[in-house]
C-alpha cells in the first residue's frame, strides 16, 4: 500500500496571467458563444438570424498566451481567426439571474476562437458535432486578464483583428446579440459556472483565413492587444 496518494503525473495546469500582478488565474473550463453578432450570422449564411446564440466548449489547454505561437493544424486547409471578448469567472453560480451575472466576473481578456472552418461547415452540413472545427489543440490564443475591480465592466467598445498590419475584423461590443450580463444568465443555467471559466462572447464580421508566418493582431478597447503568429505544421 502507498503511503500516500500518488498521481502518476502532474498535468499542466492552464492559466493566463493577470494584468498588474505576479499571480496567474487557472483556468478550468473554456465556453464559446456561437452566433453573437447578426454581421458574423450574415457573413456565414447560417439560416434564421433570429436564431439565439448558442454554446460550445474547447479544452482548456487549447489556450495560446499573449507572443505565443499556434502551429497550422492538422486536417484543414482552411484555418480562421475570429476576435472575441473573453469573460473570466471569479465568482461561482448556476442559474444567475440577469442583475446579478456582472457580480460573478473576475475579469475580462481579447481571445481568438481558431476554427477548423472547412470542418467546422462539415460538420454542419452533415448535422456531426462542432469539436473537430472548434475544439483542437492550440485554438484558444488569449491575452492577459484584466481585473474588472481596476478596468471595470467591458460593456462597450472597438473590437479589432489584423493580420499582418490589415485591418479584416472592426465592430463594437455593443452590437453583440446576447450581452455579457445575458452570456452568463443563459450559460448558468446548463453549467454550474466555477471560478477559472472563462467564456469566449462571439465574433462579429469579417472573419477569415490565415497562413503560416502571418502575424495576428487582435484589439479591445481598455484591454490592449494581443499577438500570436502562425507557425508550421506540427509534427
Ligand atoms: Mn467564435
Amino acid at each position: 500500500m502507498l503511503a500516500e496518494e500518488a498521481y502518476l503525473f502532474a498535468p499542466q495546469i492552464a492559466a493566463l496571467p493577470i494584468v498588474g500582478t505576479m499571480s496567474r488565474f487557472p483556468v478550468r473550463r473554456l465556453y464559446c458563444v456561437g452566433r453573437n453578432y447578426v454581421s458574423h450570422i450574415r457573413e456565414m449564411k447560417e439560416g434564421d438570424e433570429r436564431d439565439p446564440p448558442f454554446f460550445f466548449q474547447k479544452p482548456a489547454d487549447a489556450l495560446v498566451c499573449d507572443g505565443g505561437s499556434v502551429p497550422y493544424p492538422p486536417v484543414t486547409t482552411d484555418f480562421q481567426y475570429e476576435v472575441e471578448l473573453v469573460v473570466a469567472i471569479g465568482t461561482p453560480g448556476a442559474f444567475i439571474a440577469l442583475n446579478d451575472a456582472l457580480k460573478h466576473v473576475y475579469g475580462y481578456a481579447i481571445g481568438i476562437d481558431m476554427t477548423r472552418r472547412d470542418l467546422q461547415r462539415e460538420a454542419r452540413e452533415r448535422q456531426l458535432p462542432w469539436e473537430p472545427g472548434k475544439s483542437f489543440d492550440h485554438s484558444a490564443p488569449c491575452g492577459p486578464l484584466f481585473p474588472k475591480e481596476d478596468v471595470g465592466d467591458i460593456v462597450s467598445g472597438a473590437i479589432s483583428l489584423s493580420v499582418n498590419g490589415i485591418l479584416h475584423q472592426q465592430a463594437d461590443l455593443t452590437q453583440m446579440i446576447w450581452n455579457v450580463p445575458e452570456i452568463i444568465a443563459n450559460l448558468s443555467e446548463q453549467y454550474r459556472l466555477e471560478p477559472g471559466d472563462l467564456i469566449f462572447t462571439g465574433t462579429p464580421a469579417g472573419v477569415g483565413p490565415v497562413k503560416i508566418d502571418d502575424r495576428i493582431e487582435a484589439t479591445i478597447a481598455g484591454l490592449g492587444s494581443l499577438s500570436v503568429t502562425i507557425t508550421s505544421k506540427e509534427v
